[in-house]
């Protein structure tokens, strides 16, 4: 069983063998967690995230799917990718979320990844409710093939609705 654990902080600082990226589907770049992690992480990020798009991702990575790369200058070892959904209030994407959850600790595990750290994917630019997020996130990542998941939350207001009890 992992151990879960909440932090208020940047994801870019961990110390860790993954940190999850709320990339978007380009792969090329954006704001948010996903500009932080390029801007720190330094130029060879992108590149390999250019190689992805050249071969197998030649359309992108879809809602849900994740994939990784290194992590350049960042203390973790590598980045995995991906892509939450757009919160929509008429359609529930729920699965999707989880799926993201689920897909990118698979990616880590075969990776030989033991410590992943997740932002709070799509509760920014992609205006999921925090409540709702962290209740999908947290059921998603209970029996994670891995030894530690750490959600980094970058305010208190995620933290509160993250970490609680
Ligand atoms: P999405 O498009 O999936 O909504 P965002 O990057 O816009 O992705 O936001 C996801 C979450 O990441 C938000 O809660 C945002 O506050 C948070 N965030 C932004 N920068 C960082 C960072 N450096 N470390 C951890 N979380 C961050």
């Amino acid at each position: 069983m992992a151990t879960i654990e909440y932090v208020l902080g940047d994801i870019t600082e961990q110390h860790v063998d993954v940190i999850v990226n709320a990339a978007n589907s380009s792969l090329l770049g954006g704001g948010g967690v996903d500009g932080a992690i390029h801007r720190k992480g330094g130029p060879e990020i992108l590149a390999e995230c250019r190689k992805l798009r050249a071969g197998h991702y030649g359309s992108g990575l879809k809602t849900g799917q994740a994939v990784a790369t290194t992590a350049g200058r960042l203390p973790a070892r590598w980045v995995v990718h991906t892509v939450g959904p757009v919160w929509s209030a008429t359609e529930d994407r729920s699965e999707l979320l989880a799926a993201c959850h689920r897909n990118s600790l698979a990616v880590a595990a075969g990776l030989g990844a033991k410590t992943v750290a997740f932002p709070a994917i799509s509760t920014g630019i992609y205006r999921w409710p925090l409540e709702s997020a962290a209740e999908i996130a947290r059921a998603a990542v209970a029996d994670a093939p891995v030894d530690l998941v750490r959600f980094v939350l970058f305010d208190r207001a995620a933290y509160e609705a993250y970490a609680r009890p």
